[in-house]
């Protein structure tokens, strides 16, 4: 979308569905200070068992916080695309208070590509906006999503891992960076991100780490 074509868009989103805070109601702000302050965040380690190719995979909020859900599907199924970067603030302030920062800030942000298909239905790759909001240096494409994977949330757990198996492929680039993180809005099994670092390993990165702004238990 051109930017003039984006601003109109907004300013009709704005007369429709105006932006309001989703915790307490306060206009012109889809999360105010107050609601900021109150929600439980904390950058958090996460031990997945199908995860193997990821040497370390971090959090920084629940999905099954009521708030926190309703930050993430205001974002992804209804297409408030201004929650992306917002919800990257958020990581990044918990990122500035880890020892790990860094490491953080040293390492470049995969943003986790997502279907063709979801990404013309809204517009936008949810977790390209998230990364806005990170103080990290964003890699270039160095995956893409061939193919054309059935939604992973509609699936169990076997049909998951066999689901997103080859879904990715290597971009060849000139600089493999040393440590990549992939970075995507919910983390449920890590099949996904594990199937990216496999790629990345394969083709000469190091070492890769996991980024999520929820993790969900189902
Ligand atoms: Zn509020």
């Amino acid at each position: 979308m051109s930017t003039f074509a984006r601003s109109s868009w907004d300013f009709l989103l704005d007369l429709v569905f105006p932006r309001q805070c989703l915790g307490c109601g306060e206009y012109s702000t889809w999360l105010c200070q107050d609601c900021t302050t109150l929600l439980p965040l904390a950058l958090r380690e996460l031990q997945l068992p199908h995860s193997p190719q990821l040497d370390k995979l971090w959090f920084v909020a629940d999905f099954h916080e009521p708030m926190v859900s309703k930050l993430v599907k205001t974002c992804k199924y209804q297409g408030v695309r201004d929650l992306g970067p917002i919800l990257g603030r958020l990581i990044n302030s918990e990122i500035q208070k880890s020892s790990l920062v860094g490491d953080f800030l040293t390492s470049v942000i995969l943003p986790v590509p997502v279907h063709s298909r979801r990404m013309r239905e809204r517009g936008f790759n949810q977790t390209i906006e998230i990364a806005k909001g990170l103080e990290i240096q964003l890699s270039g494409q160095l995956v893409y999503r061939v193919n054309n994977t059935l939604h992973q949330a509609d699936l169990d757990l076997a049909s998951r891992l066999k689901n997103i198996e080859s879904a990715f492929v290597f971009h060849r680039v000139e600089n493999i960076p040393k440590r990549v993180i992939l970075l995507d809005d919910v983390v449920t099994t890590g099949a996904t991100m594990n199937e990216i670092a496999k790629v990345l390993k394969n083709n000469g990165v190091e070492e890769v780490w996991g980024l999520a702004f929820a993790h969900s238990m189902d």
